[in-house]
């Protein structure tokens, strides 16, 4: 089983749209994959199909009761092999309620012991920020993949990010490393968006993936739809790009 934690701690720049599509791609490649919302926005989770009004169990009760992670877990009713542990609001609490409680940067990761032999993909949709539930994602993980806009202010906080990445091996994960970088929302007609391209891969080197994903509206569109891209429109620009980093990923890893 591998983990993966989707994460960039700027809002807005494609990792809900990387989890869900990216992941989807691996399940109808065969692969079973699970995936964890631990944002409490719960975009993955709406994102999916499912209704967060009507969801008995979250990720929340994962974290703060003594609920076990197969209790969670919903098979999509949409795509084979996916399965998904979906976020509520009540999350929110979750940052302030784990304060004292002992070893809250692992509550995560031993609970998901409880499944290390039932997944190939565990990928982790992470909020835009850096508290206890980043940190609980981060340090359950094998590597993080690190979506990025291709924006002017593409570049702001990736030293932060890269530093938590480093401090997060230091003390709790010494394992974790980057798994890839994805340039979203990449708009070819943009001089910009070349120029952030570039400064990425200056950064961070062959950890770019060569798939960037364009921006596509049909990707905006799906998830009020709760479908992944595929199953909305497999033949658009967008569907194209993230079929295509699924292959480039799978193709990483095997190469390893
Ligand atoms: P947050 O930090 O709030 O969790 P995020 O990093 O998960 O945000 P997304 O939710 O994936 O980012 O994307 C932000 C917005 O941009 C969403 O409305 C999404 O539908 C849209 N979007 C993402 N990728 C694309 C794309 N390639 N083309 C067009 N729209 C996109
Ligand atoms: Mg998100």
């Amino acid at each position: 089983m591998k983990t993966i934690c989707v994460f960039n701690q700027k809002g807005g720049v494609g990792k809900t749209t990387t989890n869900i599509n990216l992941s989807a791609y691996l399940a109808l490649e065969g692969y079973k994959v699970l995936v964890i919302d631990i944002d409490p926005q719960g975009n993955t989770t709406s994102g999916l199909g499912l209704d967060k009004k009507k969801l008995k169990k979250s990720i929340y009760d994962v974290l703060a009761s003594d609920a076990s992670i197969k209790d969670v877990i919903i098979k999509s009713e949409i795509i084979d092999n996916f399965y998904i542990i979906p976020s509520t609001i009540s999350l929110a609490g979750a940052e302030v309620e784990l304060i004292n409680i002992e070893k809250r940067e692992l509550i995560l990761k031993n609970k998901l012991q409880e499944v290390k032999d039932d997944f190939d993909f565990v990928f982790i949709d992470c909020p835009p920020s850096l508290g206890y539930l980043t940190i609980n994602a981060l340090s359950c993980a094998n590597s993080v993949l690190i979506p990025i806009q291709c924006e002017f202010y593409a570049l702001e906080g990736v030293s932060q990010l890269v530093n938590t990445i480093q401090l997060v091996k230091k003390s709790l994960n010494k394992n974790l490393e980057v798994e890839g970088v994805v340039l979203c929302m990449y708009d070819s007609r943009a001089n910009l968006s070349n120029e952030v391209v570039n400064e990425v891969k200056k950064y961070f080197n062959e950890k770019v993936y060569n798939t960037t994903i364009p921006r596509n509206i049909r990707l905006a569109e799906s998830p009020s739809f709760g479908l992944p891209i595929m199953l909305y429109d497999d033949k658009c620009k967008g569907a194209e790009a993230y079929q295509k980093l699924s292959k480039e990923f799978l193709g990483r890893i095997k190469n390893k």
